[in-house]
């Protein structure tokens, strides 16, 4: 018997349009596997059990009806909670939102909707998506499927967690710093961020508008892919201006042959402090698996990686704290009751409706913008950016994709990271490629000789060769597999089989 935890979301869609098993089927499968789960993992905030049997409903009527299905059809989707969709709250896992309803849906959400996907739910994140643990959400925290006593990487870490528990086949999370490649890393599956205006960020709240992007987490490259096609369907989105007019088809020729493709190499970065050794034997694996496949590995620099965390955290904390100003209380957000003034009602509601992290990233934002400090931050900050980027432009004159580690260590256990900095340290390998805009992906390789949990390498590309890097993830996945280190599509041992039967 087939679990839906088994299948890929290719297979469901086959399934679901040949008649095999209908939509309904694969949702109320879901439904099943989310509330086998849920108490061990906790992923989601919301499980939109009606929305996603109404839209089952549709699409079974659909076929019916003899229509053409999409490439998603009754593929079980889950929505990182700072996505609009109509029918859910959206609440960014913080209190200030804990009552907020979805007025509109996001163009991201809609296009997964529009190629077939079901709405399972909205997911777990650090609030505000501040943080790389999921630790930071208002509400509950969420559980690593491969150890329950470990975190899921964050702030897309409900996202992570939900397919590789087997809960959902396809997520999408959004990514600032890394908060899609390092969950996904730490949760063993594949997350992709695409270049920076590939996807539209229309309806997905704001965190650093010049970093954020949205992208899919699946087990496989091939799930991804597949959800990348759905996310840039319809091409430019007009209600986002920095979107981009991007369709290609991501399917098309993933498995063709790379022979003779180049993959950068950091030597230095190999050497950086922090990084355990499993992570490095993880990295030399993939190193191995993409040269048994034809790929010519090339060192390659980034010589001002260092000051990414420095650049990062001035840009994203800035940008964060214009674009939380609006959660005032009176705008948006939790309104304090019984104040005698405005200004008391703003500050007692902004107090009282955001949590630790999100007040110190905003406090950080509005000194650095205070008149006669920016200068001394926001300017270096910019032209270390122009510096990172001009590096990147400089590597890939020399190779198609970068590889290096998502993250310097596997997940970590609660508790064990608990000073903010260290925290931020943890991005060091993620955060450079959103200063660029350039296209990250995190394809799993195996398990840590020393803590028995997933390592992943990351490869980056050059802005808008998505299609390439997804070519290049899929060498990967294949040499990996070859390898016998890791087999796409399974889901964390645990809950392989608790996933809701099939067919
Ligand atoms: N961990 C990083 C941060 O805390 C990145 C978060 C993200 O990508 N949303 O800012």
């Amino acid at each position: 018997m087939d679990t839906l935890s088994s299948m890929s979301a290719a297979r469901i869609a086959a399934g679901v349009a040949s008649g095999e098993f209908s939509a309904t089927q694969v949702a109320e499968a879901s439904l099943a596997a989310i509330e086998a789960s849920e108490g061990e993992v906790r992923a989601f905030l919301q499980v939109s059990a009606d929305l996603a049997l109404a839209s089952a409903k549709r699409t079974d009527e659909r076929r019916a009806a003899g229509e053409q299905l999409g490439p998603l059809a009754g593929v079980p989707v889950a929505f990182k909670d700072n996505m609009h969709l109509v029918g859910t709250r959206t609440t960014c896992a913080s209190r200030m939102l804990e009552n907020y309803e979805s007025v509109f849906t996001a163009t991201c959400v809609q296009r997964m909707l529009d190629a077939g996907a079901t709405p399972m739910g909205k997911t777990n994140m650090d609030e505000f998506a501040f943080g790389s643990s999921t630790e930071s959400s208002a509400f509950h925290r969420t559980n690593n499927p491969w150890d329950t006593g470990r975190v899921p990487g964050g702030s897309s870490g409900g996202s992570a967690a939900a397919v590789a528990a087997g809960e959902v086949t396809i997520s999408l999370g959004s990514d600032t710093g890394g908060s899609i490649r390092q969950p996904a890393c730490f949760c063993g599956v594949v997350g992709m961020k695409p270049t920076y205006g590939a996807v539209s960020r229309y309806g997905v709240v704001a965190f650093g508008s010049s970093l954020d992007q949205v992208g899919p987490f699946g087990r496989c490259v091939q799930d991804v892919a597949l959800a990348m096609n759905a996310l840039v369907a319809g091409g430019r989105d007009s209600l986002d201006s920095t979107s981009q007019d991007v369709r290609p088809d991501f399917l098309e020729g993933l498995d063709d042959s790379v022979e003779g493709m180049r993959v950068g190499v950091i030597p230095a970065l190999m050497e950086h402090e922090g990084l355990t050794a499993e992570v490095r034997e993880g990295l030399q694996a993939a190193r191995t698996a993409l040269e048994a496949r034809g790929v010519q590995i090339v060192e390659v620099e980034l010589p001002n990686m260092a000051s990414a965390i420095a650049a990062y955290y001035v840009i994203g904390p800035s940008e964060a704290f214009s674009n939380l100003a609006r959660f005032d209380g009176v705008r948006f957000g939790y309104q304090e009751p019984n104040c005698a003034t405005l200004a008391e009602q703003t500050a007692l509601s902004r107090a009282h409706g955001f949590g630790s992290e999100a007040k110190r990233r905003q406090m950080l934002g509005a000194y650095l913008l205070a008149a006669g400090v920016y200068d001394k931050y926001y300017y270096p900050a910019q032209q270390v950016r122009t510096l990172i980027t001009q590096d990147y432009r400089n590597a890939f004159e020399r190779c198609d994709a970068i590889m290096l580690p998502a993250a310097p260590t596997c997940a970590w256990r609660f508790g064990e990271v608990s000073d903010p900095t260290q925290m931020y340290a943890s991005d060091l390998f993620t955060i450079s490629n959103n200063i660029a805009g350039n296209g990250g992906v995190s394809v799993p390789v195996g398990l840590g000789s020393q803590t028995g949990m997933p390592v992943a390498a990351q490869l980056q590309g050059p802005a808008f060769q998505d299609k390439k890097l997804l070519r290049v993830a899929r060498a990967l996945e294949l040499g990996i597999e070859e390898a016998k280190l890791h087999r796409p599509g399974t889901v964390a041992p645990a809950f392989a089989k608790k996933g809701g039967d099939l067919a």
